[in-house]
């Protein structure tokens, strides 16, 4: 939403996906514009089940037949971020956010989630503005489940963030929750091996949080920060900057 990381052409363009771990639902939208909350539009397409994954103009419409929150392109662009595409405009390079950003408070684009109910049920959630000064039409790794988001009942929920194209890759998400499932093993040792498989096959740029069904929470990265935190089994909130 707001604030979201700019692409090559100093627009705005959003991706968000969302996993139901209990029946494996998803919804997820690619280089969406306008639509104040692109999450709320994922987990529409989630709930009607006729699609996964909608893009671009398309997924605009679904947006507007459903009145959803739209806003104009300026909403979207904050000061910030127009200095830091400046800085990379005519070049090739892509950036994270964790890149650019020296410190962790300015680290603030991609936004991830997941959770366990009461009954055991899993769920994970991802959204984000992508790379900043990546291509028009670009779409990253946060819709796209398996590589950015992905949850199931039988292992765990996960949302990644990182560069995209290395997630993509490596198919991030599901490796970890295969590891789980295969291996019968831990959700941190799942993490460790797919971690490890991310810097190893791909140089990977990025992290990941993830919760089990027994409500277990971890995380790992490569970048210099991820900003997280969690409620574990209703204790204490805990954070990491
Ligand atoms: N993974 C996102 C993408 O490549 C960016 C991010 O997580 O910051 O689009």
């Amino acid at each position: 939403g707001r604030g979201s990381v700019l692409n090559a052409n100093g627009s705005v363009e959003m991706d968000a996906g969302i996993m139901d771990g209990s029946d494996l639902s998803a919804g997820s939208v690619g280089a969406v514009r306008y639509v104040r909350n692109p999450i709320l539009l994922a987990e529409h397409i989630r709930q009607q089940g006729l699609h996964v994954l909608l893009v671009g103009e398309g997924a605009l419409d679904l947006a507007r037949s459903l009145a959803l929150q739209l806003e104009e392109e300026d909403y979207f662009i904050v000061e910030k971020r127009r200095q830091q595409l400046k800085a990379l405009q005519g070049t090739d390079k892509l950036a994270l956010d964790y890149d650019v950003s020296e410190d962790s408070d300015a680290a603030q684009d991609t936004v991830g989630a997941v959770a366990r109910d009461c009954y055991g049920n899993l769920a994970a959630a991802t959204s984000t503005g992508g790379l900043m000064n990546k291509k028009l039409g670009r779409v990253g790794d946060s819709p796209i489940i398996g590589a950015g988001v992905f949850a199931d009942n039988q292992s765990c929920g996960i949302s990644a963030t990182g560069h995209g194209e290395e997630i993509m890759r490596v198919v991030l998400a599901k490796r970890i929750a295969d590891t789980m499932e295969l291996l019968d093993c831990e959700l941190s040792v799942a993490l460790d091996r797919g971690m490890q498989y991310f810097t190893e096959r791909v140089s990977g740029r990025g992290g990941v949080i993830a919760i089990d069904k027994h409500g277990t929470c971890c995380s790992r990265y490569t970048t210099r920060h991820m900003v997280h935190g969690w409620i574990e089994k209703g204790g204490e909130a805990v954070y990491c900057l």
